[in-house]
């Protein structure tokens, strides 16, 4: 092997980049080493809930490193019990396991309804899962993602995850069976492109697996702590899941994420579920202050507002360029361009100074910071509008 000579080759090439190496970020703004300024609507791919290095995060973390990094995930820190029991006063579950990723976070409810199917239903373990579904990147959430390009890699998968149709209870109940322990689903399928299911949906969902004796997941990793106007998207259709799965937004730009439970299904035994830094209290702190800044009064309004305010924008900008549907709910929205140009309107943002996301060849994802500014959206807007204009006047005259 030899040594690598350039500072990118040292890393492993697991997706394509572009050359501009980032040195800073404030607010919704970030930096690269040569001075560029962006204005940044992916924020890490909807992770940093309050825009790049809040001081909310940046103190806690401060303060937190200087007193405890890691006691041992078998002692008990402040962080993570204050952490757990805002997240179980603010939510209808009762227990909470602190993992470091959204994938790990997603593993571990799909240990835990394996667990639930071996203690109370005869060893059940088949969940439930939606073509076009993300749940992440270990061998299970691969499995458990209903993904196209995941299929044919690193077989074999893990066994157990039959394949439902989004916003379609018949194609759910056709695949019940005696081996069907849970269901689970992201409300909003973030990196299919923006396709929610439908608040009837996850009633009907919640009433059919009540109805059979099946748990209920809610993969909430991008959908949850705020970034759809309520805290949790779930609120919005009025159900009580069983599990409910947290990432992105929670540690505010740091690894942190969430196994949410309700008693009944919180059934872990000593042994089942660990991990060296689990729960540790320096991302615990900091997703102790991202929290109580989300729940504070008036927040969450505000995220609905700027939500709606965005919506009504792209709105415009697909009329004027006779685009397709906007879709998405509060600040994670999707602007159907009806043709694959998202990757040409990407690459020219980006050279504008702007960052947008192409889930898919035909549509542009939005995920800016929840605390964004109409005037940050207005920009965003004019860019884009530039862009389609060009693009519009190009395709023209070819
Ligand atoms: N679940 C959903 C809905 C996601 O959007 C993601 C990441 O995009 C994951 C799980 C995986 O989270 P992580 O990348 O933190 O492992």
């Amino acid at each position: 092997m030899t040594n690598a000579t350039h500072p990118f080759d040292a890393l492993m090439e697991i997706t394509a980049r572009p050359p501009d190496v980032f040195v800073r970020g404030e607010g919704s703004f970030l930096w690269d080493d040569g001075g560029k300024r962006y204005l940044d609507f992916i924020q890490g791919w909807a992770v940093n809930c309050l825009g790049h290095s809040p001081a909310v995060v940046a103190d806690a973390l401060a303060a937190q490193a200087k007193l405890l990094l890691t006691p041992s995930p078998a002692f008990y820190n402040g962080p993570s019990l204050k952490l757990a029991k805002v997240l179980v006063d603010r939510s209808c579950f009762d227990q909470v396991f602190f993992a470091n990723s959204g994938a790990e976070a997603n593993e571990g409810a799909i240990k835990l309804a394996r667990k639930y199917g071996a203690l109370h239903r005869n060893g059940a373990y088949e969940i439930i899962t939606f073509e076009g579904g993300f749940h992440g990147r270990t061998l299970a959430t691969m499995s458990a993602s209903g993904k196209k390009a995941f299929e044919p890699l690193f077989e074999p998968k893990v066994s157990g995850f039959p394949k439902a149709q989004l916003n379609d209870l018949a194609s759910v109940e056709r695949l019940i069976n005696d081996k069907t322990i849970a269901v689970m689903l992201e409300p909003i399928q973030g990196e299919a492109g923006v396709w929610p299911a439908t608040d009837r949906f996850l009633r009907d969902l919640r009433e059919l697996t009540t109805a059979h004796g099946l748990l209920l997941i809610v993969d909430e990793i991008q959908t949850g702590i705020g970034r759809t106007g309520k805290l949790f998207h779930h609120e919005h259709a009025d159900i009580a899941p069983d599990i409910m799965t947290l990432g992105k937004g929670i540690g505010g730009g740091v690894p942190l994420a969430a196994l949410l439970a309700t008693e009944a299904a919180s059934c872990f035994e000593y042994g089942d579920q660990g991990g060296t830094f689990n729960g540790n209290p320096l991302m615990c702190a900091a997703g102790l202050a991202v929290l109580r800044h989300v729940v504070a009064p008036d927040f969450l309004k505000s995220v609905a507002d700027t939500g709606l305010y965005l919506e009504g924008e792209l709105q415009r900008i697909s009329a004027r360029h006779g685009l397709g549907e906007v879709r998405g709910r509060g600040l994670l929205l999707a602007l159907d361009l009806r043709v694959p140009i998202a990757g040409t309107v990407v690459a020219q943002a980006f050279d504008d100074g702007v960052l947008l996301n192409a889930p898919r060849p035909d549509a542009l994802r939005f995920m800016p910071a929840l605390n964004v500014t109409k005037g940050e959206i207005a920009a965003m807007i004019d860019c884009l509008d530039a862009i389609l204009t060009k693009m519009g006047a190009a395709r023209r005259v070819a």
